[in-house]
């Protein structure tokens, strides 16, 4: 007992010195800072940038962040952004991420700040939109750090803003996105023991969140088969070895990958042939033909095993008819993105604050890929999606992220926010009185 009073009474004197930051303090701010937080998504959903060229953009959040007195590191991974918000009070340090590119995507719908926008995108020039909201999630963690700011006298420890280009991949032959900023130093800036980052969906109604611990998005690698044969009229297929033949029957083998050799009881995969090019003319077996595809698995050793397999039945398949297969995937892979167990259970009571205990859903595991992946692999991660399709629409039948139609309706966006400081302030609030806890 003797013990614990003078730890009592310093906590006492301490928190009447520094009151805690409320649940309602952070929704107040959030509501009186909403129209602007619209007003800078408008802003970008107006002027979307690719991956790699997202300039006025990077431009625009250090802008902001130098106007709230922060000292910002631009030029991470080509692009990106970071800064540090030193809070008040002693605690941990935690990581909150936005990715910033648009898509190569021509915009369809008809909101006043519709995109018209153009990019150059393998060589072409094509239209680009934030079809998969990655505008609002800028805008949010710029008004997380505006209001965090604000409050930073009583923030225990300190938030490691990070606005990372590139989520959608790089162009051909760059590299980017969150591997190349963890590579750049990203996590040297100010070592993280947990990052948090959302995404906006348009599977989930507006007023919801969706999440999943542990593995919760598959990791993806690109493929690429290469059949090599030999040319011949078209007439004399004889003379050939034609590689439209031979990589035809490995596109049907490698649907034999899933269902005949994975035990799907542990985990799904998916393996999609989605280019298949071969030849110019109608009459000319050509010399080669080229399959690329992805790989979606959910562990590290389901993928070896399906990237086993493909390399075996491709080039089992092409020697059996006399031709050569070669079988490459791409470097620097998206990882599962797996949410930590534990730190899920730790802020589930946060997200059930914001939208309610039953709108918080467990997902199924989902087959599209993210690149917070990459953080999450090197520090102990929660990702979750906010519900962006207007209340009383199916989601089911609402235009998907990266369709041409994606639609935001910026209330998911107010949840988005609320939620993100809810999650941030109450860990670092936890974490905080648990180590002054543990220190006396
Ligand atoms: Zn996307
Ligand atoms: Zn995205």
């Amino acid at each position: 007992m003797t013990r614990v009073l003078p730890a009592l009474f310093l906590l006492a004197v301490a928190s009447a010195a520094h009151a805690e930051i409320t649940p309602a303090e952070l929704d107040r701010a959030a509501s009186a800072l909403q129209p602007r937080v619209i007003e800078w998504r408008r802003d970008f959903h107006r002027h979307p940038e690719l991956a790699n060229r997202e300039f006025r953009t990077s431009a625009r959040v250090a802008e902001h962040l130098r106007s709230l007195g922060l000292e910002v590191r631009t030029g991470i991974a080509h692009t990106g952004v970071a800064a540090v918000i030193e809070g008040g009070r002693p605690g941990p340090t935690i990581l909150l991420r936005a990715d910033m590119d648009g898509l190569p995507v021509t915009e369809r719908t008809d909101v006043p700040f519709r995109s018209v926008a153009t990019g150059e995108f393998r060589g072409q020039t094509v239209g680009v939109m934030h079809a998969c909201g990655h505008d609002g999630h800028m805008a949010i963690l710029m008004g997380a750090a505006e209001i965090l700011v604000r409050m930073r006298d009583r923030l225990p420890g300190r938030i490691l803003l990070v606005f990372q280009p590139a989520e959608e991949g790089a162009p051909d032959g760059e590299r980017g996105g969150a591997p190349l900023m963890i590579e750049e130093g990203l996590l040297d800036i100010a070592k993280p023991e947990a990052a948090f980052g959302l995404h906006l969906m348009s599977s989930l109604n507006t007023g919801t969140i969706g999440l999943r611990a542990g593995p919760f998005m598959a990791g993806s690698d690109f493929f690429q088969i290469t059949v090599t044969g030999r040319q011949s009229h078209g007439s004399r297929p004889w003379n050939s070895v034609d590689p439209v033949v031979v990589a035809s029957e490995i596109v049907g083998a490698l649907q034999t990958i899933v269902s005949r050799e994975l035990d799907i009881t542990k985990q799904p995969a998916v393996i999609t042939v989605g280019a298949f090019r071969a030849g110019v003319r109608h009459n000319i077996i050509p010399q080669s033909a080229e399959l690329l595809g992805t790989i979606r698995t959910f562990s590290p050793e389901m993928r070896a095993q399906v990237i086993d397999r493909i390399g075996a039945l491709a080039t089992g398949i092409a020697a059996a008819h006399g031709a050569t297969a070669e079988f490459t995937t791409a470097p620097h892979p998206n990882p599962v993105l797996v949410n930590d167990p534990s730190l899920t259970a730790r802020v589930l009571p946060s997200l059930e604050a914001v939208v309610g205990r039953d709108n918080v859903r467990t997902t199924t595991l989902q087959t599209v890929a993210e690149d917070f992946a990459h953080i999450a692999q090197a520090v102990p991660s929660v990702y979750y999606f906010v519900g962006i399709t207007p209340k009383g629409q199916d989601p089911a039948t609402a235009p998907d992220n990266h369709a041409d139609l994606f639609y935001v309706d910026e209330d998911g966006i107010a949840v988005g926010l609320r939620s993100l400081l809810h999650v941030a302030v109450d860990y670092l609030s936890t974490r905080a009185s648990e180590q002054t806890t543990k220190g006396n």
